[in-house]
C-alpha cells in the first residue's frame, strides 16, 4: 500500500479497493513506528484523520469525490490549521492554536484531504537542514552506503519532505522562500515544486518574508505534485498579493512531453567547487530531454551572482517586520517582566532560537535609517536585474533547467559554524524566489554513496504547465526507483 503514489491511491479509494479508513489507518500506524526515529512531525492529529477519513468515506460511498477525497498528507507546521496547534517550529508560538484555517489547508479540506499532522520544519522557516526547529532536528530517511551517519533532510520544509519520502504521508505541503522547498525535495529523493508568486493564498501561512514566501507542495511523483498543487492553488480576497488567475490542468500538462520546446542552460549556473557529479547528472539531464525532442540553448543570467548577497539582504528585512509582532501580547509565548519592554524583551530574548535573532538583527540593520539606501535599497534594484535576466532568457526557452542545490544531503551538525555556509546551500533556489518564477525540484540520479540528486526546472511566470511537462520528461528519462533506507513498508 505505501507504495501506491498520490494518484493511484486515489484511483484505489475511487473504485472502491482500498477505503479512506484503511489507506488512513496503515499511514497513522506507519507515523507511529517511524516518526520516533524521524521527527518529522511535530504534531500528529490522528482522531482528527480518522474524523476525515470517515467524511471521505462517506462521500465517496455516494458517488461523490473532491480531487484529494481520502487522501492522507502531511501539512507544514507553518499554516495555521483550525484548532491544532500551529507553532512554525518556534518556542514563542508553542502554545498557539490558530482560530482559523489557512486558505491552502481550508482548499485542501474542500477537496476531501486526510490530514495526519504537523510537519517539522526550520523555526519560522529559516534555515537549509532542519536543524533550527525547537522541536529537535529531522533525521533524512536517506543514508550514506555503509554509514549510520544521521543526515539532514534539508530545509526549512524537512519534516514534509523527510514524511514523504519515508512513506508516513502521501504528499506534504510546504513552503518556499529561497528554496525550502525544493532542496529538502532534492536531498529526499522527492519531487516539489514553488509555483509563481501568487499562484498559492499566503493568507493564514506565518509569515517570513512576505514578497518571497510561496506554498506549494511535495511529493513522491510530478504527477502527484501536479494534482496537489491544483487543490491549493487559486486567487483569494484574503491575499493581495494573491493572482486572479485561473487554475490549469496541471497534471494533464505533465502528459504533454517536450517535442518542440526549448530549454536554456544558464552558465552562470555551472559553479566552481561544484560536485563533479551534479554536473554530470545536470548534463544527462539535457540529454535526455534533447532525446524527447527538446532543442537545448545556452543562455547566459549574469546577475546571478548577487542573488544569495541580495536575498540575504531582502528576507531578513522582512522577516525582521514581520516578525515584530511576536511580543507576548497577541500571539503564543510570554515571559514575564517588571514592566511592559521587559516582558517584550524576555519573551522575545526566550522565545527565538539563535537562527532568528540573527536575521532580525541583520534585517533591522539593513533598514535602519543610515544604511537603508546602501543595503536594502540597492537590493531591491538588483532584485529587478535578476528579473530582467530571467525575462531576456525567456525570450529565447521556454525552461531553464539546472541542478537544485550544490549538494547532497550532509550530516546533522555539519555546515553549522558559520552561517554563510549554510547560506550557500540556496545559490541556485534564490534567484527563483527574487524573480517570483514557479521553480520544481525532480529526483534524477544517485550519487558515489548513493544518495539523492535534483535537478531543477524553471519556467515563465504562471507556466506552471511547462514546468510540469520538462519535469515529468526528466522523471520517465531518469527511472528514479531508489529507496530510503527508513521507509514504510507493506
Ligand atoms: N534556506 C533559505 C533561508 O534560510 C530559504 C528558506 C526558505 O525558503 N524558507 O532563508
Amino acid at each position: 500500500m505505501f507504495e501506491l503514489s498520490l494518484a493511484e491511491a486515489r484511483a484505489a479509494l475511487r473504485a472502491r479497493k482500498l477505503s479512506a479508513r484503511e489507506l488512513t489507518t496503515a499511514y497513522l500506524g506507519a507515523v507511529e513506528q517511524l516518526n520516533p526515529q524521524l521527527n518529522a512531525y511535530i504534531t500528529t492529529t490522528p482522531e482528527l484523520a480518522l474524523t476525515h477519513a470517515d467524511a471521505a468515506d462517506a462521500s465517496l460511498a455516494r458517488g461523490e469525490h473532491g480531487a484529494l477525497t481520502g487522501i492522507p498528507l502531511a501539512i507544514k507546521d507553518l499554516f495555521a490549521t483550525k484548532g491544532v496547534r500551529t507553532t512554525a517550529a518556534s518556542k514563542i508560538l508553542a502554545p498557539f492554536i490558530p482560530p482559523y484555517e489557512s486558505t491552502v489547508t481550508a482548499n485542501l479540506l474542500r477537496d476531501g484531504a486526510v490530514f495526519l499532522g504537523k510537519a517539522n520544519l526550520d523555526e519560522f522557516a529559516m534555515g537549509s537542514s532542519n536543524m533550527t526547529s525547537a522541536f529537535g532536528a529531522v533525521t533524512n530517511p536517506w543514508k550514506r552506503a555503509g554509514s549510520n551517519t544521521p543526515l539532514v533532510p534539508g530545509g526549512s520544509s524537512g519534516g514534509s519532505a523527510a514524511a514523504v519520502a519515508a512513506r508516513i504521508a502521501l504528499g506534504a505541503t510546504a513552503t518556499d522562500t529561497g528554496g525550502s522547498i525544493r532542496q529538502p525535495a532534492a536531498f529526499c529523493g522527492i519531487a516539489g515544486i514553488k509555483p509563481t508568486y501568487g499562484r498559492c493564498s499566503r493568507w493564514g501561512v506565518v509569515a517570513f518574508a512576505s514578497s518571497l514566501d510561496q506554498a506549494g507542495p511535495v511529493a513522491r511523483t510530478v504527477e502527484d505534485c501536479a494534482i496537489l498543487l491544483g487543490s491549493m492553488a487559486g486567487f483569494d480576497a484574503k491575499d493581495s498579493t494573491s493572482a486572479d488567475i485561473a487554475v490549469p490542468d496541471f497534471a494533464a500538462a505533465c502528459a504533454r512531453g517536450v517535442k518542440g520546446l526549448r530549454i536554456g542552460v544558464p552558465k552562470e549556473y555551472r559553479m566552481d567547487g561544484m560536485a563533479p557529479e551534479i554536473d554530470a547528472l545536470w548534463q544527462q539531464g539535457l540529454a535526455w530531454l534533447r532525446d524527447a525532442g527538446a532543442t537545448i540553448v545556452d543562455v547566459s543570467l549574469p546577475h546571478t551572482k548577487y542573488g544569495l548577497a541580495t536575498y540575504y539582504i531582502v528576507a531578513p528585512a522582512e522577516a525582521s517586520s514581520n516578525l515584530a509582532r511576536y511580543d507576548g501580547v497577541r500571539y503564543g509565548a510570554r515571559s514575564p517582566g517588571r514592566d511592559l519592554i521587559e516582558m517584550y524583551e524576555n519573551t522575545r530574548a526566550d522565545g527565538f532560537g539563535a537562527e532568528v535573532k540573527r536575521r532580525i538583527m541583520i534585517g533591522t540593520y539593513v533598514l535602519s535609517a543610515g544604511y537603508y539606501d546602501a543595503y536594502y535599497l540597492k537590493a531591491q534594484k538588483v532584485r529587478a536585474l535578476i528579473l530582467r535576466d530571467f525575462t531576456e532568457a525567456f525570450e529565447k526557452v521556454d525552461a531553464l533547467l539546472t541542478p537544485t542545490a550544490p549538494s547532497a544531503a550532509f550530516g546533522q551538525g555539519e555546515k553549522m559554524d558559520d552561517p554563510v555556509t549554510m547560506y550557500l546551500n540556496d545559490i541556485f533556489t534564490v534567484p527563483v524566489n527574487m524573480a517570483g518564477l514557479p521553480g520544481l525540484s525532480v529526483p534524477a540520479g544517485l550519487d558515489a554513496a548513493g544518495l539523492p540528486l535534483g535537478l531543477q526546472i524553471i519556467g515563465r511566470p504562471f507556466d506552471e504547465e511547462t514546468v510540469f511537462a520538462v519535469g515529468a520528461a526528466i522523471e520517465r528519462a531518469a527511472g528514479f526507483t531508489a529507496r530510503p533506507s527508513i521507509r514504510a513498508e507493506g
